[in-house]
């Protein structure tokens, strides 16, 4: 009996503990959850950030590689999103498009990426000021591209992992298994990522969840060697909670750490642009770099007074900065920039002697800056000082031989000085500068403009000298740089009249008039040469009709007095007859 009992006694426990954790497993599923949701949005401020439709479209663009190998990087996208798609219980549904502006661009990449983020690609979320957003998806192509396995299982984890990034996983798994995990290997989505997959999506998209955020990056951050990210991350999430001072002061520790961290330093500054925040900023800063002479609090001081527009403070600070830490090229960066908008400012409001005098004090500070070249070139420029400016951009040029805009900008300015030789009559002296002006810039249509009038004044005068031949050349000029100038046209039949070769002249003045149909001048030109060829052609008939008439006339007078004469002779031929034989 005891036995029995014993056992009943059993089966009641062990029943006990069966339904206890059926009431666990179905009413507190979170206490058996086997996910990392906590961790989804430690790099998206906090916030849940997914798409809200579906098909969420993809753009993926040919890599430029060789023909047979772009088939394989093609598929292993497509492979990755399969992957998610299918474990997310029909939550996700993507469309391939050709265009741009898809909801996910993946952009093939030569350049070795930021060291933030993932080693072969990087998933990056940028917003629209409407609130919408895209995700970029950068993935490296590394030293040759190939067809093997393995590159190709390397690269479907990087895609299945940023692609997690773009669907709204914003954070990293602690599970090496996981798809999720940081420089994760895996090809597979887990269990443990499609459970997180499907808790993300029932929230909705905007969900603050800064706490489970600050946490995780806090517990983070005290294992981590170098944190200057996750800083970073976690100065974004308080500034998205409204924590102003907790932010400022992850933000500034993420700068410290990492002063090329310029997302950082993007992101105080956001936060400093809410009204009243300046001022309480600079005197943060100002304390903060009296206290310890740090390069970054001083830059931050000058992007302060640069986001306030007072330049002059900002490049006395932007400077400091740099000569404390040569390395800090985003305070050299900066101060350049500070200096670019202070003298376009300046040259706006028409003060280009003041831009000019500004410009020169930034060279002194830094020698050999193309953006400084540059603008005491368009100051010059915008002063009529055109040798000047050109000086200038050729030294620009001599700093960055690529710069496309320096270039442009010498071809308007040789273009420029052509324009004046027009205007005061040395034809011949802008052609050599507008001819200049086409070899910087072929694209220049000022300059072939005035090239065109140029060789036109110059054809027109030689055309008055009687130098008809010299005059065509320049006519031919023109039509070689436009054959659709019907002045040239014109021009060229004018000669052709003068030299009285008129078929020639009624075919250029008729090409003038294909161009232009009302050219009046060149219809006339067609009509008075048709007209005077008509006239001769009837002076002709008529000098040939006197001419019969009077050889008709002269050879009957002839005929008729040879008549006569004959008439006459006869009876004196009788009477010599006559006579003759009575001398006989
Ligand atoms: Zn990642």
């Amino acid at each position: 009996m005891s036995f029995i009992r014993a056992v009943k006694m059993k089966s009641k426990i062990i029943l006990f503990y069966l339904l206890l954790s059926i009431f666990i497993s179905v009413f507190i599923p979170d206490l058996f959850a086997d996910n990392y949701f906590n961790r989804i949005t430690m790099a998206s401020d906090g916030r849940i950030v997914r798409f809200s439709h579906s098909p969420v479209t993809i753009n993926i663009p040919s890599p430029n590689i060789p023909d047979d190998l772009k088939k394989y990087y093609i598929d292993d996208v497509e492979y990755a999103l399969e992957q998610w798609a299918s474990i997310s219980e029909g939550n996700l549904r993507f469309k391939r498009i050709d265009s741009e502006n898809a909801d996910i661009r993946i952009c093939w990449t030569e350049k070795m990426l930021s060291g933030e983020a993932d080693p072969l690609g990087e998933a990056s979320l940028v917003r629209f000021d409407s609130g919408g957003f895209y995700i970029n998806i950068s993935v490296l192509i590394k030293g040759i591209p190939s067809s093997s396995a393995t590159l190709h299982n390397e690269i479907r984890s990087v895609l299945l992992h940023e692609i997690g990034h773009a669907i709204g996983l914003w954070g990293h798994s602690k599970d090496p298994n996981d798809v999720m995990y940081f420089r994760s290997k895996a090809n597979y989505p887990t269990r443990r990522d499609k459970e997180t997959l499907l808790k993300l999506y029932s929230y909705a998209s905007g969900t603050p969840l800064h706490d489970f955020a600050i946490a995780e990056l806090k517990s983070d951050i005290s294992v981590t060697s170098d944190p200057s990210h996750l800083h970073f991350w976690l100065g974004s999430v308080y500034a998205d909670k409204g924590d102003d001072e907790l932010a400022i002061n992850e933000l500034n520790l993420a700068l410290k750490l990492d002063p090329t961290l310029l997302k950082a330093a993007d992101r105080l500054a956001r936060i400093f642009q809410k009204e009243g925040m300046y001022d309480k900023a600079i005197q943060y800063y100002s304390k903060a770099s009296g206290n310890e002479q740090s390069p970054v609090f001083l830059s931050m001081i000058g992007m302060l007074h640069f986001q306030q527009k007072k330049y002059d403070k900002a490049i006395l600070y932007f400077e400091k900065a740099y000569q404390m830490d040569n390395k800090l090229s985003a305070a050299k960066n900066n101060a350049l920039t500070a200096y670019h908008l202070w003298a376009t400012d300046l040259i706006k409001d028409g003060k280009t002697e003041s831009a000019i005098s500004l410009l020169s004090k930034g060279l002194t500070s830094f020698p050999l800056s193309r953006m400084i070249y540059y603008d005491l070139g368009t100051a010059y420029d915008n002063n009529k000082q055109y040798d000047k400016a050109i000086e200038y951009y050729k030294k620009a040029l001599e700093v960055d031989p690529s710069f496309l805009s320096a270039k442009r900008d010498i071809a308007t300015c040789m273009n420029n000085l052509g324009a004046e030789k027009i205007k005061s009559g040395n034809l011949q002296e802008s052609i050599e500068f507008c001819s200049q002006a086409l070899d910087w810039d072929a694209d220049c249509w000022q300059a072939k403009k005035n090239l065109e009038l140029a060789n036109i004044g110059i054809a027109r005068i030689r055309y008055g000298s009687g130098e008809l031949d010299d005059a065509k050349t320049y006519f031919d000029n023109v039509l070689k740089l436009n054959p659709n100038n019907s002045e040239a046209y014109v021009g060229i039949g004018d000669i052709y009249y003068k030299k009285g070769m008129y078929k020639d002249a009624i075919k250029y003045y008729q090409s003038a008039l294909d161009i232009d149909p009302n050219i009046q001048y060149a219809k006339d030109g067609i009509a008075f040469i048709k007209y005077q060829t008509n006239a001769n052609r009837i002076k002709l008939i008529i000098f040939f009709i006197a001419l019969s008439l009077f050889l008709c006339i002269t050879g009957m007078i002839i005929y008729r007095s040879f008549h006569h004469r004959k008439r006459i002779t006869q009876p004196n031929q009788i009477r010599s007859k006559y006579y003759g034989k009575d001398n006989v």
